[in-house]
């Protein structure tokens, strides 16, 4: 009897034959780059926007972690609800009531891993490949990431110092439908956009959800730095007068901890059931021991002043940065003066790329985020991201007297 062996695969390195299509896309390696050059001793970093977790009060939130464990372990080191604890999500509500959202509830609410994972579950259950996705000009890098694993088509739509351009988004909408585009959301940050530090004014907010209601289009508001607010007026996050046109993503992540991974979504009611199941279906449950922290530190601590301590840090920041701005900066270079959030965004005059500016700002003990970092496309950009949030003033004021002379050689 001939034995046929079956045929097998030589295997190459990498295996990348194996890989599924949403995997080939090559990842951006400058950005790791960047982080890898702003790890180097001396260099200072206005490129990676952390928050301060410094001034939070580390010695009494080890207590309380210790407590949790001792005292209530077997809970904390378990696997958990799906949606989340209830006591978080009603904690949930009541910061979201600083934001103008005053009808939700608990049962509306899932937390999630950050709002990173949010947006995940969100773009897994409305976009198939091809699906297009309307996003600020420009938009957060984390963001674009997802949407390439989707496959998703990316579409910035035109947005000024006040934020997105109505007119441009239903002329936008107007041109890709008539070109057969499929468009599932909009994904917007309204409040002090990473990367550009920009806020969607009050009138616009109610006119970008209309025309997209309109257009039967939902708006995924991503809303991570709204209370981190230093100057100005707080404005009604959108989904607070629009309950079933918007998806709300929120976190942790800057008014607390980044660290530990918590976010939340608050989505219309048609979606709820969508979004736990397709959610769960990659993370099971959020981290029970995180939620128990969070909740201990909303219930125990008086985070409400903790937040107007960062907040007066961020505007010290803010202003450093701005002055300093003021101060070096060539003849043609703009930047934007955001009312709260960790960024202000830098335009040069014609034609510079700002990407392969970086070597020379590395050699200048200085680095920053190019331009070409929040969009998907391959063109150079003129345009970088500077983050105030995680150095002293004096950091920052030594770092853009730094790089001023890099930006004024072009
Ligand atoms: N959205 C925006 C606009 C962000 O800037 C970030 C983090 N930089 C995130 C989402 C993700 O945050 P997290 O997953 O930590 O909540």
């Amino acid at each position: 009897m001939t034995v046929v062996e079956p045929e097998v695969m030589p295997v190459r390195p990498g295996h990348t034959e194996l890989w599924a299509r949403r995997a080939a896309p090559t990842p951006s390696t400058a950005v790791r780059e960047i982080f890898a050059a702003a790890a180097r001793p001396g260099i200072i970093s206005l490129a990676g926007g952390n928050p301060d977790v410094g001034s939070l009060p580390l010695e009494a939130l080890g207590k309380t972690a210790a407590a949790i464990i001792t005292g209530q372990g077997s809970r904390a080191l378990q696997y958990g609800a799906g949606q989340g604890t209830e006591e978080l999500r009603s904690q949930i509500c009541t910061v979201m009531s600083l934001e103008g959202i005053n009808d939700a509830d608990p049962d509306d609410v899932s937390v999630t891993i950050g709002s990173q994972s949010g947006l995940d579950t969100v773009t897994k259950i409305l976009c198939d490949p091809g699906d297009t996705v309307l996003t600020d000009d420009a938009t957060y890098m984390g963001a674009l990431g997802t949407f390439s694993v989707y496959e998703v088509d990316v579409q910035p739509v035109l947005t000024d110092s006040d934020g997105l351009v109505p007119e441009a988004l239903r002329e936008r909408i107007d041109t890709l439908r008539g070109l057969g585009k499929h468009i599932k959301f909009l994904y917007t940050i309204p409040n002090f956009n990473n990367p550009t530090g920009v806020t969607l004014s009050l009138e616009r907010r109610q006119q970008v959800v209309d025309i997209c209601r309109e257009a039967n289009i939902l708006v995924v508001e991503d809303n991570p730095y709204g209370l981190l607010r230093y100057r100005g007026d707080a404005l009604p996050a959108m989904r607070a007068a629009n309950p079933l046109d918007v998806i709300y993503l929120s976190s942790f992540s800057k008014i607390f901890s980044p660290g530990l991974r918590l976010g939340w979504a608050l989505v219309p009611p048609h979606l709820k059931q969508r979004f736990l199941i397709i959610g769960e279906s990659s993370t099971l449950c959020p981290p029970a021991f995180n939620q128990m922290l969070t909740s201990a530190y909303l219930r125990d601590y008086d985070w409400q002043g903790q937040l107007e301590v960062s907040r007066a840090a961020y505007r010290l920041r803010s202003d450093a940065a701005l002055s300093a701005l003021s101060e070096t900066m060539p003849d043609g270079v703009t930047w934007t003066r955001p009312e709260g959030g960790f960024f202000t965004w830098l335009t040069l005059p014609g034609a510079v790329d700002t990407q392969a500016l970086i070597t020379t700002a590395v050699d200048a003990c200085v680095v920053y985020f190019p331009g070409a970092a929040f969009s998907l496309g391959t063109a150079p950009s003129n345009q970088l991201r500077l983050a105030f949030s995680a150095l002293s003033p004096d950091l920052i004021t030594e770092g853009i007297h730094r790089l001023a002379p890099v930006l004024a050689r072009f």
